[in-house]
């Protein structure tokens, strides 16, 4: 089973990615490098509700 979560900036704060997630492998909040464009490099992205 997979969840729907949302990915945002921790340092522009804006919401770049929707994605899914296995709870079971990620039980707690996901923390990824992704690239934000408003930040335009990448940036450490957590998910949010
Ligand atoms: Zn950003």
């Amino acid at each position: 089973m997979r969840t729907r979560i949302t990915l945002s900036c921790t340092e522009c704060k804006r919401r770049n990615y929707d994605t899914t997630k296995d709870k079971k492998a990620h039980p707690d909040r996901m923390e990824t490098k992704k690239y934000c464009r408003f930040c335009k490099k990448h940036t450490l992205h957590k998910e949010t509700k």
